[in-house]
C-alpha cells in the first residue's frame, strides 16, 4: 500500500508495518457506543439494539457493504496534502458554449473561485458537462482536488471519458465500485456517490450530477458522506434536470445560488410527449400485441430505420414486450435490458453501434444515455414507477443531438394521472421560459 492511498481517504486498518509509524497518520475512531445504540463515523448511521458482538463491542450493520466496522476496529487517513503536479491543468476541449451556456458556465467559474455552493438547474440536453469544464479547470488550476459524483453508474461512465479527453494531463480515476484496476491517489475522483464513504475532507470542489436521480435523494447515509467527503471550506455544484420540491427546499435552506438554463444547446426546444390511450395494453401485450396506435408509430419508426427506446414500469414486462415485437415486426432486430442485467453494458453499446434497432429498458435508461435520432414509448406511463422526475428525464432522451433536434415521446396510458400531467406541464413551462430567455 502507498502512503497517498491514505491521503484523503478512510482505510481500515490493521496498515502495513512501513506505514503504521508514519508521523501524518491519523487514527479515526470509528464506532461509538453507548448502551443499546450504536454511531457509525464512516455511514454517519444511528443503530439502536442491532450490531453486538460478544464482550460488549459492536460494528454497524448500515455499511457491511464496505467492510465490517466495529469497536475493534480502526479507520486511518493522512489529511488531503494536495500533493499534484498541475502545471498541467488546461482544458483542451474546442468546442462552443452557446451564449445562454457561456452565462451559466461563467457563474460556475465564479461560485467555484469564491468557494460557494450553486446549483445548476438545466434541462436535459442542456449540455451541462461542457458548462462545468471552466470551473473545473480553475479548480484544477489552483491545485484542487475535485471530486465528480453521480449516483447513476451510466452516467459515471459516460463522464469519464470526456473530462479524460478534455483534461488530458491530469491524473484521473474512475470509481464505481465494480473496477478491475485499484485505487490510486489522483486530482480528479469521477465516481458513484457511495464511493464517497471512503473520502474523508479530500475534495476542494465536489459536483454532484442528476442530484435528483435514486438514491441519493432518499438516502441519508449519502447525504452525511458527501458532507463529510468535501474540507470545510469547498465549493460544492450540484446539477439537475429535473429538481423535485423536496430538493428545492433543502437548496433553499443551505442558501445555495441558482443557476437556470431551460433550452437545449442547440435551441431546439424539449420534445412535448404526446399522450397516447392504450387501455388494456396488457391483455395485449399477452396476445404477442401492441395497442393500434403503439403498433403504427413502431412499424413507422422502423421503415425510417430510427433507433427506439420501449420503456416499461417493470422487469416482468421486459419478456412479453419483447416477444410482442419480434412476433410484429420480425425483421427489426432489438434486445431488452434492466439494471442488473450482467450484459447491460454491452447492449447499451450494442444500440450505439446500431448493432440492435431498440432496446425495451426498464427506468435504468432514463437519463444519462444519449441515442442521436432516438425515438421513445412509455408503456404504461401512468404507473407509479414512474415519477414526474423519471418521466421528464425519459422524454428528454429525445432530440438531444444538434443533427437530430427533434423526435416523438409517446406516453402511453391507461388514464392520465396527475403525475403525468405535471410532467407534462413541467416540459411545457421549461419550453417558454426558454422562449423568454431567448
Ligand atoms: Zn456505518
Amino acid at each position: 500500500m502507498e502512503k497517498s492511498e491514505l491521503y484523503g481517504r478512510l482505510v481500515a486498518g490493521p496498515l502495513p508495518a512501513g506505514l503504521r509509524n508514519s508521523p501524518q497518520i491519523q487514527q479515526v475512531p470509528v464506532i461509538h457506543r453507548w448502551g443499546p445504540v450504536v454511531w457509525c463515523l464512516r455511514c454517519g448511521q444511528v443503530t439502536w439494539r442491532q450490531g453486538r458482538l460478544p464482550h460488549h463491542h459492536a460494528y454497524c450493520p448500515q455499511c457491511l457493504q464496505l467492510g465490517r466496522v466495529s469497536t475493534l476496529t480502526s479507520l486511518y487517513t493522512i489529511p488531503e496534502p494536495n500533493d499534484f503536479h498541475f502545471d498541467g491543468s488546461r482544458c483542451v476541449w474546442r468546442g462552443k458554449l452557446s451564449p445562454a451556456q457561456a452565462r451559466i458556465a461563467e457563474k460556475i467559474k465564479r461560485a467555484v473561485q469564491q468557494r460557494r455552493r450553486f446549483l445548476v438547474w438545466a434541462v436535459t440536453g442542456a449540455g451541462k458537462t461542457e458548462m462545468l469544464f471552466p470551473g473545473l479547470e480553475a479548480g484544477l488550476a489552483a491545485g484542487w482536488r475535485v471530486g465528480v459524483v453521480t449516483p447513476r453508474i451510466d452516467v459515471c461512465r459516460e463522464l469519464f471519458p470526456r473530462l479524460r479527453t478534455a483534461f488530458p494531463a491530469v491524473t484521473a480515476i474512475l470509481l464505481t465500485g465494480d473496477e478491475s484496476t485499484p485505487y490510486r491517489y489522483t486530482q480528479l475522483v469521477v465516481a458513484t456517490t457511495h464511493q464517497l464513504l471512503r473520502f474523508y475532507r479530500a475534495f476542494d470542489l465536489l459536483v454532484v450530477d442528476e442530484v435528483d436521480a435514486f438514491p441519493f435523494i432518499t438516502d441519508k447515509r449519502l447525504h452525511y458522506a458527501a458532507a463529510r467527503a468535501i474540507k470545510e471550506d469547498a465549493a460544492v455544484l450540484l446539477l439537475t434536470a429535473t429538481p423535485s420540491s423536496q430538493l428545492l427546499k433543502v437548496i433553499r435552506r443551505h442558501r445555495f445560488q441558482i443557476g437556470m438554463l431551460p433550452a437545449r444547446y442547440h435551441g431546439y426546444p424539449l420534445p412535448e410527449p404526446v399522450f397516447v390511450r392504450i387501455g388494456h395494453w396488457e391483455r395485449l401485450i399477452h396476445r404477442q400485441m401492441f395497442p393500434t396506435k403503439i403498433q403504427a408509430a413502431l412499424a413507422g419508426w422502423q421503415e425510417r430505420c430510427l433507433p427506439v427506446l420501449i420503456f416499461v414500469s417493470r422487469i416482468k414486462w421486459l419478456k412479453p414486450v419483447l416477444r410482442a415485437l419480434q412476433r410484429q415486426l420480425p425483421t427489426w432486430r432489438g434486445t431488452s435490458v434492466y439494471a442488473a442485467d450482467p450484459r447491460r453494458q454491452e447492449k447499451v453499446a450494442a444500440m450505439r453501434k446500431h448493432r440492435v434497432q431498440y432496446l425495451v429498458t426498464t427506468t435504468i435508461l432514463e437519463r444519462g444515455v444519449t441515442f442521436p435520432d432516438v425515438q421513445v414509448i412509455i408503456l404504461g406511463a401512468d404507473d407509479p414507477v414512474f415519477t414526474v422526475a423519471a418521466l421528464v428525464q425519459i422524454a428528454g432522451r429525445v432530440g438531444r443531438s444538434p443533427t437530430a433536434p427533434t423526435g416523438t415521446v409517446l406516453f402511453g396510458c391507461t388514464r392520465i394521472t396527475p403525475v403525468v400531467r405535471a410532467a407534462y406541464r413541467q416540459i411545457r413551462a421549461l419550453n417558454r421560459a426558454a422562449r423568454r430567455m431567448g
